[in-house]
């Protein structure tokens, strides 16, 4: 079930079209997979609808007609994703594969090799074009990302799976935001381990114990 949610702010600067790139990619995917934050979105541009008519009203006013097809518009049901059929539908690691929300299905061509990072942890490098750092990252059960902290924003969106982090727990859809208020651990339990999709826009920067001997090489989880 899903717990964490973009900031309702930020589905208002998305609903708007005044979102960072790779707020809006993050945003846009959590939709997919959010029945909660597609109604809100339905509401917002809803609302930004009727600010934007409420302002031709000054020069004509609504006539029943108009407001019944705009009723009926915000009354619309929420479309369900299809089923994927397309190849690029999913990413595969080791034989398992792993369906995308849509928003992410047109990265699958920009998405790199799989490679071990630390103990349990694989990292798919995902070009985005300079709109920041991205990754697919698959912690198999029992797989820690060592504990960190972060020079800017770390955004996760749970692909598939659960993880820990000594903060909270997350399931698929969870959305997060870090900075480097946040010392964090992730790690994962499931069964199936878990992939996430994370973008950040500086290196980690380990915080405890032998881990710390990784700062130097930080930059591996920041391609
Ligand atoms: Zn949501």
């Amino acid at each position: 079930m899903i717990s964490f949610h973009p900031k309702y702010i930020d589905l208002q600067a998305f609903s708007a079209g005044n979102c960072e790139p790779a707020m809006a990619l993050m945003i846009s995917a959590h939709v997919d997979m959010c029945a909660q934050c597609q109604q809100d979105c339905i509401e917002i541009q809803a609302d930004l609808a009727g600010e934007l008519f409420a302002e031709q009203a000054i020069i004509k006013p609504l006539d029943s007609d108009y407001l019944e097809m705009m009723s009926n518009i915000t009354q619309l049901p929420i479309a369900k994703s299809p089923v994927a059929q397309a190849s690029n539908a999913s990413i595969e690691l080791d034989g398992k594969f792993f369906e995308l929300p849509r928003a992410l299905r047109r990265q699958v061509k920009n998405t790199g090799n799989w490679s071990r990072l630390v103990g349990k942890i694989w990292q798919a490098p995902v070009n985005l074009g300079g709109i920041g750092k991205a990754n697919f990252m698959y912690m198999e059960k029992g797989g820690r990302v060592p504990e960190h902290t972060h020079k800017g924003t770390e955004m996760t969106l749970v692909i598939d799976g659960q993880y820990g982090d000594g903060i909270a727990e997350y399931d698929c859809g969870d959305f997060t935001v870090m900075n480097n208020q946040h010392k964090h651990l992730p790690h994962s339990e499931a069964d199936d381990g878990c992939l996430v999709f994370t973008i950040v826009d500086q290196p980690l920067h380990f915080t405890a114990g032998i881990a710390r001997l990784l700062n130097p090489f930080s930059h591996l989880f920041f391609k």
